[in-house]
This record gives C-alpha cells, sequence and structure tokens, in this order.
C-alpha cells in the first residue's frame, strides 16, 4: 500500500529548510504521496527514510525501454487513466511484424519500409517505432538470416519473438547490446527466458492467457527472478475482451497500486481481428486504452498514417497547445517588396496559412506572433493578438529593417483591430485586411497585393 503524506512527512527531517523546492516539509511529502516529485529532492533524508519511501514514491507504472541512441522507444510511467485528467506521457510503440518465413527480399524490403516512413503534421515528423521479427519457422538459422536481413535495413528497435529459448538466445547472441525486448516468457519457458533477459540486459514480455490471476502469478515469479522491465501480455485480442482486460490492468495498477500489474501491455491488434480496417480499428482502440506496444501485421501507409496521427493527438498534453516559435518566417525568396502577412503561433494556424503562402508561389514574409499558442480568434478574444501584441511583436522581430514598404496584412478575422494596429505601429504603416480563411490567401496575394 502507498504511505500517505502523513506517514511520509513523518520519515522527513522536518526542518523546513526549503531546499526541496516546497516551503514546508509536509507540502514536499504531499507532492511525494501524489508521486508528483522524486524523493532524492530532499538532500537530508535518511538512508533508512530512504528504503521506507521508495516504495511509496516509485511510479505506478514503471518505464520500460526498448532499443538504444535516438531511436529508442521509452514506453510506461503513466499516472491517469483519462488523458483529460492530466496527460499521458509516453506514447506506444507502434511496431510492424515480420515473419522470418517471409522471402528474404520482402524481409529487407519492409524492414527499409518501415525505417524510412514519415508522416509530417504541424511541424512533427511522425515515425514507425521498430520491427517485430517473428521466429514463425521454429528454425534458429531461419530466424537469424532474417534477423540480418532486419538489421541490414533499419537501426529501429526490435521485439525478438520466439517461443524457443534456444532460438532467442542464438538472436540475443547476434544482436549484442541493441536491447531487443524479448517476447516472450510463458508458464513453460520463463526460467530460460529471464535468464536470457537478465544476462542481455532487455525488457522481457510477459504472456499469459488464462485470466488476470494467472498473469499476474507468472510476474510474480519473473520479478523474484531478477527482471526489472517487463512488459505484460495478457493474451486477449479482441475488441471487448482487451478493452475489458486493459482497462482492469490500468486501473488495478494506478488505482490500487497493484505492483505486479504496473508494467506496459503490448497487443497484436490483427490476430483479434478480420481485416485490415479492423486492425486499425482495434489499433485506434489500443492507442487510446491502454497499449504500450503495438505491433501491427502488415506495413500500410493507409493503415499507419491516422494511426500516427491519432497517438499525437492523444499524446499531446491537452493543457499545453502545439505551439510554433513566434518570429518572421521566409517564404520562397523574399525581398523587401515582398508582402508581410501576420497570424498567431498556434501551430494548426501556422501551417495551415503557411500552406497556402507556398501553394501561392508568391515570396512572402509572416509574422507569427506569440498569442500563447491560441488560433486566430480565440486569442484576439483573450487579448494575445491584439493590436497592442502585434506591434509589440513586429518591432520585437525588426519587421521593418526586413521590408521597403510599411503594410501589414492581417487575418481577416480580426479586422476591427485595423485602426487600433495602424495607431500602435505609428509612422506611414498601412494595415490590410486579409481574407478570413487560410484558403483564400493565394488569390489575395495574387489579385489584391499590390
Ligand atoms: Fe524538508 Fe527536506 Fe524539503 Fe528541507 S529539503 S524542506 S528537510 S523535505
Amino acid at each position: 500500500m502507498p504511505l500517505s503524506a502523513l506517514e511520509i512527512y513523518k520519515l522527513l527531517p522536518k526542518t523546513n529548510c526549503k531546499e526541496c523546492g516546497f516551503p514546508t516539509c509536509l507540502a514536499f511529502a504531499m507532492r511525494v504521496a501524489a508521486k508528483q516529485v522524486e524523493l532524492d529532492a530532499c538532500p537530508y533524508i535518511s538512508e533508512e527514510a530512504k528504503e521506507k519511501l521508495a516504495a511509496a514514491s516509485r511510479p505506478p507504472m514503471r518505464l520500460v525501454t526498448v532499443g538504444v541512441g535516438d531511436n529508442k522507444i521509452e514506453v510506461g510511467n503513466e499516472t491517469v487513466l483519462f488523458r483529460h485528467d492530466r496527460t499521458f506521457v509516453h506514447e506506444p510503440g507502434l511496431m510492424i511484424r515480420i515473419k522470418d518465413t517471409q522471402p528474404i527480399k520482402e524481409i529487407e524490403e519492409t524492414a527499409a519500409q518501415v525505417d524510412g516512413y514519415y508522416v509530417e503534421r504541424v511541424g512533427m515528423k511522425l515515425c514507425l517505432n521498430g520491427v517485430a521479427l517473428e521466429n514463425a519457422s521454429g528454425e534458429v538459422e531461419t530466424y537469424l538470416k532474417a534477423l540480418k536481413a532486419v538489421q541490414a535495413n533499419t537501426d529501429l528497435p526490435l521485439i525478438l519473438m520466439a517461443k524457443d529459448p534456444k532460438v532467442m538466445a542464438a538472436a540475443l547472441e547476434n544482436l549484442g547490446d541493441e536491447n531487443p525486448l524479448i517476447y516472450a516468457a510463458t508458464k513453460d519457458n520463463w526460467s530460460e527466458m529471464v535468464e536470457l533477459a537478465k544476462e542481455y540486459k532487455c525488457p522481457l514480455a510477459v504472456y499469459e492467457a488464462d485470466g488476470l490471476d494467472e498473469l499476474a502469478g507468472l510476474v510474480q515469479q519473473v520479478e523474484e527472478a531478477g527482471v526489472e522491465e517487463i512488459v505484460l501480455d495478457p493474451g486477449t485480442r479482441g475488441f471487448n475482451d482487451s478493452l475489458n482486460v486493459m482497462t482492469q490492468i490500468r486501473r488495478l495498477a494506478l488505482k490500487r497500486n497493484f505492483r505486479l500489474f504496473g508494467y506496459p501491455i503490448i497487443t497484436f491488434p490483427g490476430e483479434g481481428t478480420n481485416s485490415i480496417e479492423e486492425e486499425t480499428i482495434l489499433a485506434g482502440q489500443h492507442i487510446a486504452k491502454y497499449g504500450g506496444f503495438i505491433v501491427l501485421e502488415h506495413f500500410n501507409p493507409a493503415q499507419i498514417y491516422p494511426l500516427l496521427t491519432l497517438r499525437l493527438n492523444i499524446f499531446t498534453d491537452p493543457r499545453v497547445p502545439i505551439q510554433m516559435e513566434p518570429g518572421v518566417y521566409e517564404f520562397g525568396e523574399p525581398t523587401p517588396e515582398s508582402p508581410l502577412l501576420t497570424t498567431t503561433n498556434f501551430s494548426l494556424t501556422y501551417f495551415s496559412v503557411a500552406g497556402e503562402i507556398e501553394a501561392s508561389g508568391v515570396p512572402s514574409w509572416l509574422l507569427v506572433c506569440d498569442s500563447e499558442g491560441m488560433s486566430v480568434l480565440t486569442a484576439w478574444a483573450a487579448g494575445n493578438f491584439d493590436a497592442e501584441r502585434i506591434a509589440k511583436d513586429v518591432k520585437r522581430f525588426g519587421v521593418a529593417d526586413k521590408i521597403s514598404h510599411r503594410k501589414i496584412i492581417i487575418p481577416g478575422l480580426v479586422a476591427v483591430i485595423m485602426g487600433e494596429l495602424e495607431e500602435e505601429l505609428g509612422g506611414d504603416w498601412k494595415v490590410l485586411v486579409g481574407p478570413k480563411e487560410a484558403m483564400e490567401i493565394p488569390r489575395y496575394l495574387k489579385e489584391v497585393w499590390e
């Protein structure tokens, strides 16, 4: 059971020295109890108290890392059941399954496709996270050949899927220190798989489909044998049962602090569905609730694109709008005579406007004002995109040094600030009212701007 704030407080020095960043030891204790701060923030805790408090300050769900370097994926450490309660912190890894029974050429091609695929959205590059290589043949040599073909075409993290510990051992030996996820320990092979996970210091998936009690029992054995990074596979595959079981696991981990389920879950949506469309929908369900690693059956951009954007939406902190850096952006090769437009720094607004300016083919300047990440009308209503703010950013970013004319085009939605902005800018500045909708920008730049 987690300790209460009062129980934690009793173990603190009670000097209220504030070095932890909190005004009192009790305030610090309350944050530790809520798992919002690490114990290490207090430099004066005794070793004895540290030991007692370690369990209380551990996040309810363990962070599991697969892969190494820039491509590694970290999953877990979630603290809420619902995104709107705070935020989900580590997006699930989207992986593509390759079987060692596929022709080598096909394996190479798929691995290269997984490696190279990305979607650009609101200035971010959304990518797949790796390959799950299955030992469908049951043979060591075939698996190693397939592994070599995958490795030659991608550095992305790997899930090694093999039932036979001998096959797993051979693959791990070939991989070196690439930190793959071992899939999976079962009640038949868990002790051998545990030894491999310990020897190669890799995370280990635990598969048990006979029920949650049995899964917890197997996880306990694996934990007691010394494996720290675990991934759960409760064996449920369809829409209803996976939603039910995965929600139970997450609830038990977060609400009841049931440590044996405090790990990410791996899912295989293609195994519980009959078509690629159903697989996509189920994968979407797993992104929302509560997949940690989601293994898709095929590389199919039409399926992957919506899943990547859904994942971005679900795992974006709802309290922080996606923002652009305020400043002056160039489109084409603008000259001092080129038009100057302005908009807010809400990413979706920026990319709508930027896309249309690019489409117009008219070299332009775009002043992106600091609207605290709000869209045009919302920012105007909140006072974050008014005449004063725009004029301030015109000066801050030295706009007058870049253009020879003194004209600025404001979004049609805030035409009302035209006069006020001319006053704020002073001198010979002229404010032009541009289109209300971004899609009208190309016509405006070609036919109206002079
Ligand atoms: Fe108390 Fe430690 Fe914080 Fe000082 S640093 S106020 S002793 S909890």
